[in-house]
């Protein structure tokens, strides 16, 4: 999993802070070392880390901080600001001309993902209600037009091609034309790598930025490579002149340094993020979301958007209904629950959830074994107890130990996940505006 060392590390160091009622300087001063390090072993550029130990200092010892009543918290919420920050603040998106075509350049170097995250973002734009044309100007991989022609067969994207003799330049400027002609409004152009960045490489590219005039260069660099993803991206951005980038194969990087970097490094925002080799395996990329996941404080919000991928849709109005009259009750948690199975490996889920560390994962060994334990507990309880759970006091939980063979600590247990998904409702359901505007949530 992406961060898992900076997480733990610093879930580890914060849970120190928060275990204290006053802080001092030298408190959080030691803090921002162990900070530092944590951020350098995941491969953080020297220079950011740097910079962001010095703003979240600045602002971790003022006196509002340290006098406060929560100083541990404050402070974890100074690092939470400052990590989406780092990151570029709000979500990023493709800018798409008011006279389509959008022409979106897909620059990068040889093995980054480019041809797949070329398919992959079509997919995305096709979800959008775009039509999308994919166009193969790799002329010197061979395999590289085909690879393009098999990824938008399986999507059902058209993809232009002319062969391997015309010159990249004119196969952009023609694949343009057939796309102004067939009605697509987004025209995605696959360019040609190399191993290492060269003159010609970027020639050619600077080439066609000048005859095509993208609206978006969008550059794919493989996260897994770490600082050289950073310096490719800067080099690039200062050779051509990039509007975003793809940070792909973030499934397989632990360290997540690259995606902590690249955007101080070179000032262009993060828009993508490769996730897998299926061609679904491409999200938006959220600087809000990332920092909550890092300091373990978990993603609502993806978590919204799996579940409304997957809930049933009546179920789900009823939720919201429930949620905004704050009548939220354990038969609903137990039915959100079995929903919940319909998301996707528990794990994942879990790790979107505030309060899951990664320790926790791994000594969880997520089972559905969990799952079904709570079924029992809830089941044992009385339809009172589940709409109020409030009444449920000692005797009340030994009762339901005993009933549903499990122990007091675990409906414990389940009472404070309870109370802490109501929580998150009651929080959820102050976003609600937002994200109907965005007609999500209808
Ligand atoms: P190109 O040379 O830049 O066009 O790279 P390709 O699109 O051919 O991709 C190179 C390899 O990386 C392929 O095996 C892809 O399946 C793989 N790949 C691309 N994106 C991702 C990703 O986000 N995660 C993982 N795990 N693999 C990826």
């Amino acid at each position: 999993m992406i961060f898992e060392g900076l997480s733990e590390k610093l879930q580890g160091t914060f849970k120190k802070l928060k275990g204290k009622g006053k802080l001092s300087e030298k408190d959080v001063k030691s803090a921002m070392r162990e900070v530092k390090l944590a951020l350098l072993e995941a491969d953080v550029s020297y220079k950011v880390v740097k910079d962001f130990i010095k703003k979240v200092t600045e602002r971790a010892v003022g006196h509002e901080v340290l006098e406060s009543l929560t100083p541990g918290q404050q402070v974890i919420k100074i690092v939470n600001e400052e990590l989406t920050n780092l990151m570029g603040n709000t979500q990023s998106k493709i800018m798409f001309s008011s006279k389509p075509p959008t022409i979106i350049l897909l620059v990068g170097l040889q093995g980054a993902g480019k041809t797949t995250t070329g398919g992959k973002l079509g997919a995305q734009l096709k979800k959008l209600g775009k039509r999308p044309l994919l166009v193969a100007c790799d002329v010197y991989r061979p395999a590289a037009i085909k690879q393009l022609h098999v990824v938008g067969e399986k999507l059902d994207i058209p993809v232009f091609s002319m062969g391997d003799k015309v010159s990249p330049v004119n196969i952009a400027k023609a694949g343009i034309e057939h796309g102004k002609k067939y009605g697509n409004d987004v025209v995605i152009i696959d360019t040609a790598g190399r191993l290492h960045i060269d003159e010609r490489l970027m020639d050619e590219l600077k080439d066609i930025k000048s005859e095509v005039r993208p609206h978006e260069i969008m550059l794919v660099v493989d996260a897994m490579t770490g600082q050289d993803a950073v310096n490719v991206a800067d080099t690039f951005n200062s050779e051509l002149g990039i509007d975003g980038i793809i940070l792909t194969k973030l499934d397989g990087d632990t360290r997540g340094g690259a995606a902590l970097s690249v955007r101080a490094v070179t000032g262009k925002p993060i828009k993508y993020i490769g996730m897998g080799e299926k061609l679904t395996d491409l999200e938006p990329f959220y600087p809000d979301r990332l920092a909550s996941r890092i300091l373990g404080m978990g993603d609502v919000l993806s978590l919204i958007e799996k579940a409304q991928a997957s809930f049933d849709e009546n179920k789900l109005k009823k939720l919201e209904k429930k949620i905004k009259t704050q009548d939220f009750n354990l038969e609903d948690f137990l039915d959100q629950l079995q929903q919940m199975k319909n998301m996707g490996p528990l794990n994942q889920i879990l790790e979107m959830m505030p309060g899951v560390s990664n320790k926790h994962l791994k000594n969880l060994n997520v089972d559905e074994k969990e799952l079904v334990h709570i079924e029992a507990i809830i089941q044992s309880m009385t339809p009172e107890e589940r709409k109020n759970p409030s009444i449920i006091k000692g005797s009340r939980r030994k009762r339901i130990a005993k009933g549903s063979g499990t122990s007091v600590q675990a409906v414990n247990k389940l009472l404070k996940q309870f109370e802490q998904t109501k929580k998150m409702m009651k929080q959820l359901s102050g976003m609600g505006k937002g994200l109907k505007k965005g007609g999500k949530f209808k």
